[in-house]
């Protein structure tokens, strides 16, 4: 149901406000066991609930990130040629782009109109709705293509998307397929400077294998961790400790911007929760260093097809249980974002209590590449941080696989947290 930031934000809104959460905005006073919310521009959300203990103990939080690697339209995205009318595509995220041609596409997002009206466009999943597509060369003309090496056969500028065909009286195809769209969102050519659309695949998430152990689905990285963590925050009982949900955007490209993990939007609700429970003298940097958090993102499974790129014994198994990471980064541990031996044990300790089944594992071999979370901007606010979450096939492919095991450990491990 949720393929983009904005209708995830939209769905853990309306989850959040049937628990009985409020936006802390129309709050003026905060007290133990209050449900709070704020929603950053549409995009990115944070939520909590008030514990009994003072602030300054700090946080219980478990973060996660709710945008995927997709295809973002350019500004000036419709054009004509050879008899097609085709959108340009900017792509957004870690992708292998050949995994993102001859597959059905949906596109999603908002056009903001001169006059200031927000149109909605949602169209390809609906069985009765089109798709759009992006072609390849078919196999008898591949020849030159097979030479490239695999991240060179499809280039970022040839991920332009097939959506029409019929020529206007004037006998242009981008003509008639402009006066289809008027006519559909009562949009123009120019208000596409002032949208945000995103091509997604237009498969529906299913269930995988004879034993149906698994789910294969676009964008589970990282919906499969924030969907555990908004029933985890939603379920866990109000106790001692303030529990809190972050539900980032941007981190697909590196967390920058003001809906990511890394804008002073966050401060800001903590700011907004110090002061609306009368503590006012408290500040947020000392109630960070006594906060824990779990850096809730997937992570990659041993695939047995490119085990090479796995050190085994450190690799982290589908249906073996939620998967901590004690750090994440690169060779050399550059960038790395690393749990003191000291929390690390608090957390496993927890998980042993409380039945949580959990493995210990890197993301892949040193040499081979690297990755990260937003575990290091939470560390770096002096907040004690370890990744953990749900191991991945396939991540970032249009059709990303887990196990239901591991995604169920995922959500108790997190549940469990936010009660420690
Ligand atoms: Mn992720
Ligand atoms: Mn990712």
């Amino acid at each position: 149901k949720c393929k983009t930031e904005r209708e995830t934000s939209k769905y853990i809104i309306e989850k959040l406000k049937s628990n009985g959460f409020i936006d802390i905005k129309n709050v003026k006073k905060l007290s133990s066991g209050d449900k709070v919310y704020m929603l950053n521009r549409d995009k990115s959300v944070y939520a909590a609930v008030i514990g009994e203990e003072k602030l300054e103990n700090g946080f219980n939080l478990v973060g996660s990130h709710i945008d995927s690697p997709r295809l973002d339209l350019k500004p000036n995205p419709l054009y004509e040629d050879a008899k097609l009318a085709l959108f340009k595509t900017h792509y957004y995220g870690g992708i292998k782009k050949y995994q993102w041609t001859t597959i059905p596409l949906s596109l999603k997002g908002v056009v903001v109109k001169p006059n200031g009206e927000k149109v909605e466009i949602n169209i390809g999943e609906k069985e009765d709705e089109p798709v759009f597509t992006i072609t390849d060369i078919l196999p008898h003309l591949a020849e030159e293509q097979y030479e490239n090496k695999i991240g060179k056969a499809i280039k970022g500028e040839d991920l332009n998307i097939l959506v029409g065909s019929i020529p206007s009286s004037s006998d242009s195809i981008k003509e008639n397929v402009m006066k289809i769209i008027n006519e559909k969102y009562g949009i123009n050519e120019i208000d596409f400077y002032s949208s945000e659309l995103e091509a997604v695949p237009a498969f529906k998430a299913r269930h995988l294998g004879f034993d149906k152990s698994m789910v294969a689905a676009y964008g589970q990285d990282d919906r499969v961790c924030s969907y555990t963590n908004l029933l985890a925050l939603v379920n866990a009982k109000p106790g001692n400790k303030t529990m809190v949900s972050i539900f980032a955007d941007k981190e697909e490209i590196g967390s920058v911007g003001n809906t990511s993990m890394s804008t002073q939007a966050f401060d800001l609700f903590s700011k907004m929760i110090i002061s609306k429970t009368g503590n006012k003298e408290l500040s947020e940097l000392e109630m960070y260093y006594n906060s824990k958090m779990l850096s809730a993102d997937v992570t990659a499974a041993v695939d047995p097809d490119y085990d090479e790129v796995s050190d085994v014994p450190n690799g982290n198994v589908i249906g073996c249980g939620v998967a901590i990471e004690k750090y994440t980064g690169g060779s050399g541990k550059y960038s790395a974002s690393e749990a003191t031996a000291k929390f690390t044990s608090e957390v496993t300790q927890i998980f042993d209590k409380n039945d949580v089944i959990y493995q210990f594992g890197v993301l892949g071999k040193q040499g081979k590449g690297g990755g990260g979370t937003i575990a290091y901007i939470l560390a770096n606010k002096g907040i004690d941080v370890i990744d953990c979450g749900t191991p991945v096939l396939a991540m970032h492919s249009p059709f990303e696989v887990v196990s239901v095991y591991d995604t169920y450990m995922t959500y108790l491990a997190y549940k469990t947290f936010f009660n420690s």
